[in-house]
């Protein structure tokens, strides 16, 4: 078969590999498509090797039932769904309590096994995955579907983190308007009565977020003053709930500039940066107001997962795509490097 793998610092191909095997609790998929996550690209450009053998890409994975492991019951070739991206233990504490992206088998920093990864992933024709963590979708189409296993799962898990703060009358921000920004803004929209406002550095992913049901988008250029714009919009208590999907210095910074007293700040783009001032000294300099939390926010859990399913099949929240074929795959990263996707990469095998 055909898979997009990592094969060395910096480098991916479309390799032809032998279909998996699978084991008495494994499924078979027949990959319907699977999308292209900025988290991807992150881990093709680290500039180091990661292991000595290629790594077949792909955590946002939707397809059907194409093999059932002997001991699998319940599930039937044919059936159609999506693939739960963290293989965690689910024995352990967290696990049997619905935190399943914080597995303790993880431990304490790391990430749950994910395909694409840590494991062979789903950017290929066939992939192997544990019975469990297959959810059927029905006759959702495999395009929206596939985004939804993780653009909408982390952008969903984040805001039911922030329920509190997310009443009407209050305003939430999104930083980011790519895969996941553009379902969160409609997530909000979907289950929130807030203002939405979103912040991107281009106007093109302002346009989608509107198009999204954000209220109103600012574009952000170096020290221009978005976070005093947003105290001015909100009566200079700031905003209540702050989603980043960027994750640098400078949107770090913004969020806590913005961000209100008892409100919600979560991180969930990973460009490793800084918030600066988050310090122990009385409130009323430029840092975190009084009450305000924040989260590093990984993926979401199963129940998360259904219910973006459960969105996705109403037609509340559309996964705006742009299909490749899978031999295109590499193309769709270099885009995706430069900024020019509009909501998610899809790759068809
Ligand atoms: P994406 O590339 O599709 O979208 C990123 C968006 O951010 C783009 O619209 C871009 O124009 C915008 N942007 C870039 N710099 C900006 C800035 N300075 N200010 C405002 N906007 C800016 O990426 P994605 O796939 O949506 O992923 C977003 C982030 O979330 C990535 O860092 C990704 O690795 C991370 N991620 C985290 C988790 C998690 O569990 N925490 C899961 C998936 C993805
Ligand atoms: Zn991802």
């Amino acid at each position: 078969m055909r898979a997009l793998q990592w094969t060395g610092p910096e480098t991916i191909a479309v390799n032809e590999i032998p279909v998996p095997d699978i084991g008495p609790n494994d499924l078979l998929i027949q990959v319907g498509a699977a999308g292209v996550c900025h988290s991807d690209l992150t881990l093709v450009n680290f500039p180091y090797q990661l292991r000595d053998d290629p790594l077949t890409l792909g955590h946002e994975i939707a397809g059907t039932i194409a093999a059932v492991g002997s001991e699998v019951s319940g599930r039937e070739v044919g059936e159609r769904g999506l693939v739960y991206l963290f293989w965690t233990c689910g024995v352990c504490r967290e696990c049997v309590s619905g935190n399943e992206n914080v597995c303790l088998a993880a431990g304490r920093v790391a990430m749950p096994p994910c395909p694409g990864l840590t494991i062979e992933g789903g950017m290929a024709e066939y992939v192997r995955i544990p019975a469990n963590t297959f959810v059927p979708v029905g006759d959702l189409d495999f395009l929206q579907a596939a985004p939804v296993a993780d653009a909408a799962l982390t952008a969903y898990h984040a805001i039911r983190g922030a329920e509190e703060q997310l009443r009407p009358g209050g305003t939430a921000l999104a930083i980011g308007i790519g895969g996941l920004g553009h379902v969160a803004v409609q997530i909000l929209r979907a289950i929130s009565g807030v203002r939405v406002v979103a912040v991107d550095v281009s106007q093109e992913k302002l346009d989608l977020a509107t198009a999204c049901g954000a209220d109103l988008g600012i574009l952000a250029g170096d020290g221009d003053g978005v976070a005093q714009q947003l105290l001015d919009l909100t009566g200079g208590r700031g905003v209540d709930a702050v989603f980043d999907f960027v994750g640098i210095d400078s949107t770090a910074k913004l969020a806590v500039e913005s961000v209100a007293p008892n409100g919600a700040y979560r991180m969930v783009g990973i460009g490793g940066g800084t918030p600066p001032d988050i310090n122990a000294g009385p409130a009323g300099g430029p840092g975190l107001p009084w009450g305000a939390t924040v989260r590093k926010s990984l993926g979401g859990t199963r129940g998360d997962l259904h219910a973006c399913v459960a969105l996705a099949q109403a037609g509340k929240i559309h996964m705006e795509v742009e299909r490749y074929d899978l031999t295109e795959g590499p193309e769709a990263f270099a885009r995706l490097d430069k900024g020019q996707i509009r909501g998610r990469a899809v790759l068809v095998p």
